[in-house]
């Protein structure tokens, strides 16, 4: 089963480190693939370009050899519907399942994303909770994981969730918190955060 972490990261922070350590503990995952967005369909354009998020993933990725960058929303540039990830990805390897990775508020946005119904033939969502942030419970309650399945028996068409252990970092927030030239200390690696300061990047 190949684990798919789309987002922006615009910057990528511990919190979407902690949620993949997570998950790939929780459902015994080799490893899991952050795929940064070239164009985010339901956000503002990020002002900091496709490849410095990138290199951002990068830097952040760089101590776990479990967690991998996969490009390929980058390279195809356009829109970055994750249809076209989970296609492109069930192309490229046709023997291997796709579960799609994500926190509460991308799951409660999820009817609006293209082709939703589509996706879930074609993969499993693994939905992470997110402090503050009510599970939606009306999305295809139908295709929740029973208690009595387990997901290794699904190519496809289950949601699950995953109770994380409760992180507040937000992209949003550190972005605030970097053009007021306040502390983001806790959310942002090491490496990251100095890259982003070599490079004024968020100051603006
Ligand atoms: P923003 O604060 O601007 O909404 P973000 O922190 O959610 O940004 P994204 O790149 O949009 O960053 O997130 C990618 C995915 O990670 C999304 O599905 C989001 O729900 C999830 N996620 C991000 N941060 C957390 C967190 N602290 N806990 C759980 N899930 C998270």
């Amino acid at each position: 089963m190949i684990a798919l972490f789309g987002g922006t990261f615009n910057p990528v922070h511990e919190g979407h480190i902690s949620l993949a350590l997570e998950v790939k503990d929780a459902f015994n995952f080799e490893s899991i693939e952050f795929l940064p967005s070239y164009i985010s369909v339901h956000r503002d354009t990020p002002r900091v370009s496709a490849e410095f998020r990138k290199h951002l993933v990068e830097l952040a990725l760089e101590p776990y050899p479990c967690l991998k960058l996969n490009s390929c929303e980058i390279d195809r540039h356009g829109p970055s519907y994750a249809i076209d990830t989970v296609e492109f990805m069930t192309d490229k390897y046709p023997q291997q399942s796709i579960c799609w990775l994500m926190g509460a508020d991308s799951f409660n946005s999820f009817l609006s994303w293209k082709n939703p119904q589509e996706i879930l033939q074609k993969a499993n969502l693994i939905v992470c909770t997110r402090p503050d942030i009510e599970i939606d419970s009306n999305i295809f309650p139908s295709l929740y994981l029973k208690s009595n399945e387990s997901l290794d028996d699904f190519n496809s068409g289950r949601i699950v969730f995953h109770e994380m252990q409760p992180n507040s970092c937000s992209s949003t927030k550190i972005r605030q918190l970097l053009k007021q030239q306040l502390s983001v200390s806790g959310c942002l690696p090491q490496p990251v955060l100095e890259f982003i300061h070599t490079n004024n990047l968020y100051k603006t």
